[in-house]
């Protein structure tokens, strides 16, 4: 996002930027915190240093851009409301620093226990004896490719598949996966959800998708910074928020192994009405609640029977 080339600003002049910076934060209601964060990535500055101050001293500080295009983009934030990971084009995600753009809903924190779960579930259900091919994992509606590297990262031997309608989005995840050195182990399609992973029927050891969930309604009263600015493609889950993890529980039964590992998120109160899908649909077996590190249940993991 941003070019190699940088600008220099005295200790003093940033020391008072961000002064000035975290203090418009506040009377925004919005936490100073992001200023420093917003300095880590763009000033190359660390926490301790920020934390103490000490910079303010340093006759120079190199930044990625200059002192005027900072406060354009602390403006965007404090009155556009745009969140901070789009102003500094990267969000941290488990270990990964993931490149963003609005084209892709911000990875959460929440949703990095998907990948312990999807471990731990594999570990418990062992593949067919006999089979030597590599694994098979896909992530439906990969956005920025959070999942799908995660995937990757946590099972070194396998193929993920990486899916999304919005080729957009698939740009930012491939620049992720090259960032990260993943390129040759996830697949990039841009298509609907299974459609374009035709020909893999009964071949995936693991469908994972963190997929639109919240009701249509309510996608324009979440908070500005998710309303206003992240993509609604990746959000709306249509009126009753579940038109997207019904597809997923009918559909995926054809592409997914015996014992293969079926794994969602979903929106708080959403548990029981998935379970009775996944019940109904009568393909699945040991369907298994999860809650996020916030005790809120989040994820629906069940195995293809
Ligand atoms: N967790 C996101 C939010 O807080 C929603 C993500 C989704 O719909 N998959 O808005």
């Amino acid at each position: 996002m941003y070019s190699p080339k940088t600008w220099a600003v005295s200790g003093q002049e940033l020391w008072q930027w961000r002064d000035e910076a975290c203090a418009a934060a506040t009377a925004a209601a919005i936490s100073s915190a992001e200023v420093d964060w917003l300095l880590q990535e763009l000033a190359g500055l660390d926490r301790l240093t920020l934390r103490l101050e000490s910079f303010k001293h340093w006759p120079q500080v190199q930044l990625r851009l200059s002192l005027s295009e900072l406060t354009k983009l602390w403006q965007k934030r404090i009155e556009a409301r745009v969140p901070v990971q789009y102003l500094a084009g990267t969000a941290p995600w488990r270990q990964f620093n993931l490149t963003v753009s609005p084209a892709v809903l911000i990875p959460r924190p929440e949703t990095e226990l998907i990948i312990d779960l999807a471990v731990v579930a594999a570990q418990s259900s062992s593949p067919e004896l006999g089979s030597s091919a590599p694994e098979v994992w896909a992530d439906l509606g990969t956005g920025s490719g959070a999942i799908a590297i995660g995937l990757a990262t946590a099972f070194p031997k396998a193929t993920v598949y990486a899916v999304d309608c919005s080729p957009d989005a698939i740009a930012v995840a491939q620049q992720n996966a090259t960032e990260l050195g993943l390129i040759d182990r996830i697949q990039f399609f841009q298509g609907a959800w299974f459609q374009p992973l035709n020909g893999l029927e009964g071949q995936l050891r693991g469908m994972v998708s963190n997929p639109p969930y919240i009701p249509s309604a309510m996608v324009s009263s979440l908070q500005p910074e998710v309303a206003w600015h992240e993509p609604h493609l990746a959000l709306d889950g249509g009126e009753d928020g579940l038109d997207c993890i019904r597809h997923l529980v009918a559909t995926a039964p054809t592409y997914l192994k015996p014992g293969g590992i079926w794994l969602i998120e979903m929106m708080a109160g959403q548990a029981e009405q998935v379970v009775e899908l996944l019940e109904r649909q009568g393909d699945y077996d040991r369907i298994q609640v999860h809650a996020d590190l916030a005790g809120i249940d989040r994820f629906v993991l069940a195995h293809r029977r």
